[in-house]
């Protein structure tokens, strides 16, 4: 399986939109991998996680657009995940007698499902012209369901307290992949069901929105509580030393460079750094 992160930044981004902060000023002299744009990523090319504001620009990037996109998970729906405003994009005028697939299946919450329809609503459209193009599908905390070749399993996160706000295990071929952002240090029931469940995680990704400095806040990561995470997996036997381990989904509060990040990470927590447009094969 690939994973391509193709952006790796909380809502504000790095340089914030509306910041001068000392790592905003640094990031834009510095551009390359210190430029991040909202948390998304693409696995095999195929399977989409997240639909943030960044979604076209991402694709752009890639060289390619979402013709040929046929799923995507959601995790919740704040901004940097979930552009509310997308749904009217995909219809016979503007794009979807190109598609490859009639529809866009997205998989998410029953709580995001509901927030969908209350904006359509909002923007007065109809609910029959968007389900031509979208389907929408709940998913339930705990229960694996199968898309396009992949094993998908979503689990609480401990984020977006009132709609149920998910982090997954993706699996395929034997390979598995643990997206764990947006989340705050979440319930051992997560490693509990892993272990019982005989699963092994090939890559460990981890929310690390806070960068090395501790905050009170329940809905995001240190490298610290991330590394935690870690060690409980461990001792649960769901990770090993062959387990690929990295943070991503960083907020300009976390104060530090890619570079900087980097060092911290690998030399205080035996972690690695993602970057927009960071590749990774598992
Ligand atoms: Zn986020
Ligand atoms: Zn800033
Ligand atoms: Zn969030």
């Amino acid at each position: 399986m690939e994973i391509l992160y193709m952006g790796t930044a909380a809502e504000e981004r790095i340089p914030g939109m509306f910041c001068n902060c000392a790592l905003c000023q640094k990031a834009l002299k510095l551009g390359g991998k210190d430029i991040r744009t909202r948390a998304q990523a693409l696995i095999d090319g195929k399977l989409l996680v997240d639909f943030g504001a960044d979604t076209y620009d991402h694709f752009l990037k890639a060289g390619r657009t979402l013709w040929d996109i046929q799923n995507v998970l959601l995790t919740h729906s704040h901004p940097d995940h979930l552009t509310l405003e997308v749904f009217s994009s995909r219809n016979h005028w503007m794009s979807a007698e190109t598609c490859k697939y009639p529809t866009l299946k997205v998989y998410t919450s029953a709580g995001v499902i509901e927030k969908i329809w209350r904006v359509v609503e909002a923007r007065g459209l109809e609910k029959e012209q968007i389900e031509k193009f979208w389907e929408f599908i709940p998913m339930n905390y705990f229960e694996p369901i199968e898309i396009d070749g992949y094993t998908v399993t979503p689990f609480p996160a401990n984020h977006a307290r009132g709609e149920q706000a998910y982090i997954f295990l993706i699996e395929k071929d034997g390979k598995s992949l643990f997206y764990g952002n947006d989340t705050g240090t979440f319930g051992t029931e997560v490693e509990e069901w892993l272990a019982q469940n005989n699963k092994y995680i090939d890559l460990l990704s981890l929310d690390c929105t806070k960068g090395d400095i501790e905050t009170p806040y329940y809905g995001h990561m240190s490298m610290s509580q991330g590394r935690e995470i870690a060690d409980r997996f461990l001792a649960q036997g769901v990770i090993d030393d062959k387990t690929k381990l990295y943070y991503t989904h960083f907020a300009h509060g976390c104060k530090m460079t890619h570079d900087e990040l980097e060092k911290t990470a690998k030399e205080k927590y035996g972690f690695k750094i993602t970057y927009d447009g960071f590749r990774l094969e598992v």
